[in-house]
Parts: C-alpha cells; sequence; structure tokens
C-alpha cells in the first residue's frame, strides 16, 4: 500500500506501476505520469492495457499547477 498523502483537487507528477500479474506491463519498469489529479485527495489512474488501477509509486506536487480550463 502506499503511504502517499494526497491533497485534494492538486495535480501531481507521479510515478506508477502496473500491479496486475497477468499484464504485459506488470514486468515493465515504472512510468511517469504527469498531471495525476487528487480529486477528493484519492487520485486514481488504471493501466492502459489492463484497465485495473495502478500503485502510485511517488508523487510530487506540480510546481506550478498547470492551468485548468
Ligand atoms: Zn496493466
Amino acid at each position: 500500500m502506499t503511504a502517499i498523502v494526497f491533497e485534494p483537487a492538486t495535480y501531481y507528477d507521479a510515478v506508477v506501476r502496473c500491479i496486475t500479474e497477468t499484464c504485459p506491463n506488470y514486468t515493465e519498469p515504472p512510468m511517469a505520469v504527469t498531471e495525476l489529479y487528487s480529486n477528493a485527495g484519492t487520485p486514481g489512474i488504471e493501466c492502459g492495457l489492463c484497465g485495473q488501477p495502478m500503485e502510485i509509486l511517488s508523487a510530487t506536487v506540480m510546481d506550478p499547477q498547470p492551468e485548468v480550463p
């Protein structure tokens, strides 16, 4: 489990990996994700291949925050 605490409604630069053992991405190295939105404090990101939630290994608040149209 992740111990990262996310601020609500904040964009992060994150590093994620797929934790679904049957997925081809499972053996791939962690991937960088930019503009990961934290929603109400629980960012969700799904693997593009298997569609399952990915594990967030690390996350850094974007500074400055991206402009939201
Ligand atoms: Zn996957």
